[in-house]
């Protein structure tokens, strides 16, 4: 993983792992997760009332990126 320096003026970046800010100017590193979460193929409206069976329920993905400090990285062994 390649740290990035943070760059970023307005909101803080705050590290996934320990919680904390990561000023501006500071090194942080980002990861991508795939987070999955079910869904069926019906619309909200035209759900059965009674309860979704198991077979009707699909597994999606959807990335999402996380930040963490300098330190957590190299903790983690993410970095040198
Ligand atoms: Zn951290």
């Amino acid at each position: 993983m390649r740290l990035k320096k943070n760059m970023k003026r307005s909101s803080a970046r705050i590290c996934t792992e320990c919680k904390s800010d990561i000023p501006r100017g500071q090194k942080y590193g980002q990861k991508t997760k795939s987070i999955p979460y079910k869904q069926t193929s019906w619309t909200i409206d035209d759900r059965p009332k009674e309860e979704i069976p198991d077979w009707a329920w699909e597994t999606v993905y959807f990335k999402d990126e996380f930040d963490f400090c300098e330190k957590c990285c190299i903790e983690k062994g993410w970095v040198a």
